[in-house]
């Protein structure tokens, strides 16, 4: 007997005979709970979403929701019996309803399920649609619809919702914005959610856990702190892209090697027999930068991100180091000037391979 609210154990995810993600074990605890799901496109993350709907049949393992199982090489509930919701990745509005007509046929398969339902009117708020309302799906931008289907979804209150790249049409500007407002509807009606994204930064925010899906596997399913700063293997950090992997010797217990930055210090996350030689995990805040230092290097990129900067350098081995700086640091380097980094260099995980 389990308590999760939702549950996956050791479950093929196949499109027709061919197994696209193996032996796929993860939970839910409690209801409300948003969890995120990442990975490469082609991947395998919408036959998640169908399978968990029901769309999609297992043979191994089994899908648990409220303690029910849903699917399993023997059960197999139909997705209409679920009280599962699924919202598309796209356009999936009935084109001779209008937007107003699409989204009620929501409220109606919800009718007296819910004490508590959500407000038609300030679903349309929140999600800035009112203008949309009486428009036909083909008269709508790719982003309106994208927020249409979503207020569809929202209205029906499952026991699970699905959103498979939600936002993947909205405008970058407006995305942060319609985050903060999906997060707070999710939470206020305390609607347990899988969102398929492939935007590192949005599974982040909007989930407690985050499921990194590569080459067939889950990798990793984990808080979003550790996925970022304590991957578990190359494939992660090579996914997320936000550091890079150079070659190191551990020296002690709490010291490694490498060519170009000397001694690194720090507490390693798994120990290491010294002597070993790994591959260690540089982030872009783990350096810091300092004019007075002797260790410089030379800039061959610096992106600007509004609040902070990243710098490529190039070391005498030409390995490409990121940097991060708070976009206030007086003066900028400019590429092809040297860029000193503080020593000595500490690193409060260190993360190795
Ligand atoms: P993702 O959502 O991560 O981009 P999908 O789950 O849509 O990936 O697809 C996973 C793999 O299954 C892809 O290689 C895709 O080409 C294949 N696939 C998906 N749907 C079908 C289908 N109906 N027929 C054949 N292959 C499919
Ligand atoms: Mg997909």
């Amino acid at each position: 007997m389990n308590n999760n609210f939702f549950e996956i154990n050791n479950v093929d995810f196949k499109v027709g005979n061919k197994v696209k993600v193996k032996n796929v074990s993860f939970s839910i605890q409690n209801e409300g709970d948003i969890i995120c799901l990442l990975g490469p496109s082609g991947i395998g993350k919408t036959t998640i979403l169908r399978t968990i709907a029901g769309l999609q049949n297992i043979d191994k393992g089994s899908i648990e929701l409220r303690g029910k199982t849903l699917s399993s090489k023997k059960i197999n509930i139909e997705p209409e019996n679920r009280n599962v919701s699924l919202a598309f990745q796209e356009n999936s509005l009935f084109p001779h309803y209008d937007v107003k007509k699409n989204i009620l046929l929501g409220t109606e398969r919800n009718k007296g399920k819910k004490k508590q339902s959500i407000n038609f009117e300030e679903l349309i708020d929140l999600l800035d649609i009112s203008q949309i309302l009486n428009k036909y799906p083909h008269e709508i931008s790719a982003g309106e619809a994208q927020r249409a289907s979503l207020a569809r979804s929202l209205i029906t209150q499952p026991d699970l919702l699905l959103l498979d790249e939600p936002l993947s049409n909205v405008d970058q500007s407006f995305k942060e914005e319609i985050q903060e407002k999906l997060k707070k509807i999710l939470n206020n009606f305390k609607i347990t959610t899988i969102i398929v994204t492939h935007d590192s930064y949005e599974a982040f925010y909007l989930g407690s856990k985050c499921g990194i899906i590569l080459n067939q596997e889950l990798k990793q399913f984990d808080d979003p702190y550790n996925v970022y700063h304590l991957p578990n293997s190359v494939d992660v950090v090579n996914f997320l892209n936000r550091g890079i992997l150079i070659p190191a010797e551990v020296t002690s217990p709490k010291s490694l090697e490498n060519i170009d930055l000397g001694t690194i210090t720090g507490n390693f996350i798994k120990p290491f027999p010294i002597g070993s030689k790994v591959k260690l995990l540089i982030q872009p805040e783990d350096l810091h930068h300092d004019d007075a230092s002797n260790l410089k290097f030379e800039v061959i990129d610096r992106k600007f991100r509004g609040t902070n900067f990243i710098y490529t350098l190039k070391t005498p081995t030409n390995t490409l180091i990121p940097v991060f700086v708070h976009s206030h640091h007086i003066h900028q380097h400019e590429v092809d000037e040297k860029f000193g980094i503080k020593r000595p260099i500490h690193i409060d995980h260190i993360v190795c391979f």
